[in-house]
């Protein structure tokens, strides 16, 4: 049985509302294994023919519209929610709601915000549904709890590039209710607060301040490395939610007339491998996702810096103003 709720009715409704008679069908990497079972279901109760997306996909940026044009006349994309860019193709997003019990996490984390009363609660959109009930959990034990929403995410909710929903709130701490590492990474280097992590997985809590030490370490010296670079490539994604051309030209302008080579290199898929045909260069800067530098650092060969951290190469921005990069949508091809 599914950890998840995939909601399969709702797919159904919609194929046969529009009567579609090709649909995408788009999966992040951990839900991929439900594609031909889903596939299965939707073919029998519908006549759409389903085509299923084998690419990676981590996000709602890297919906395959582009892919499926003139393909299919819908696609179903599970466990992301919209963002505030133009699809080529009609989307229906399924938010893929865990079904994994939260309260062991909560009380763990409950001990860890012990001497904070006023808490900023901040989520994924696989738990955005459990907001109000975590709320109310949290008050029931005599906290106060700030939601903060903003344009490009729903209220109480962090993606791994969008920090906006949990910037300027008046709180002692934050608590992320998920699993993995980088978005309470995200948020405590956004707010420099307490961010306290309730993992509904594993049942636990812990705080998030020595993994940040730990990567801000790793950074530190990929940026003392990428000081020595003298010929540099500058990523661009094609994937339409984390291609920012401009900001690509920007700053192929600032190395150039800082008597750099600059090389803008656009790649689908940034890999350690699609890297390998240019490793004449001594560093890049990644305009695309901002985890594909943070997350997969140890698997490149030359370091990879975020446009923020760059900024510190070329002494236009403190150590201590360090920032993750973030993709505000609605602010196109800007960071
Ligand atoms: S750009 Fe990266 S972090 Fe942002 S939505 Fe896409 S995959 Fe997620």
């Amino acid at each position: 049985m599914s950890l998840y709720d995939m909601n399969i009715e709702k797919a159904i409704k919609a194929i046969k509302k529009q009567n579609a008679k090709n649909v995408g069908l788009q999966f992040p990497e951990g839900l991929k294994t439900q594609g031909t079972n889903i596939a299965r279901i939707l073919e029998k109760e519908t006549d759409a023919n389903i085509i299923i997306s084998g690419d990676p996909c981590f996000g709602a940026c890297d919906v395959s519209d582009s892919k499926m044009e003139g393909l299919v006349d819908l696609i179903i994309h599970y466990a992301h929610t919209p963002l505030p860019i133009k699809y080529n193709v009609p989307v229906l997003f399924i938010e893929s709601y865990s079904k994994v019990n939260i309260y062991k996490s909560l009380d763990e984390a409950l001990e860890l915000i012990k001497d904070y009363s006023k808490i900023v609660v901040a989520t994924t959109t696989q738990h955005l549904n459990l907001l109000n009930e975590i709320k109310d959990y949290l008050e029931d034990n005599g906290k106060e709890i700030v939601l903060g929403s903003s344009k490009s995410t729903l209220k109480g909710q962090v993606l791994g590039c969008n920090f906006s929903s949990i910037k300027n709130l008046d709180a002692e701490a934050y608590l992320f209710l998920g699993s993995g590492n980088f978005h309470p990474l995200g948020i405590h280097l956004f707010t420099k607060s307490p961010v306290i992590v309730a993992d509904p997985y594993s049942g636990e809590a812990r705080d998030i301040g020595d993994f940040a030490d730990r990567i801000l370490r790793i950074r530190f010296a990929r940026i003392t490395k990428a000081k020595e670079a003298k010929k540099w490539g500058i990523l661009i994604s094609s994937k339409e939610g984390q291609y920012r051309f401009e900001l690509a030209k920007e700053i192929k302008k600032t190395l150039t007339d800082e008597g750099m080579e600059a090389y803008l290199i656009m790649i689908d898929n940034i890999t350690p491998d699609a890297l390998l045909h240019y490793m004449d260069l001594d560093a890049f800067v990644v305009t695309a996702c901002p985890r594909i530098a943070i997350d997969d650092s140890q698997m490149y060969k030359k370091p990879l810096i975020t446009p923020q951290e760059l900024e510190i190469v070329l002494n236009k921005r403190e150590w201590e103003n360090y920032q993750l990069d973030e993709i505000l949508f609605h602010e196109k091809n800007k960071y």
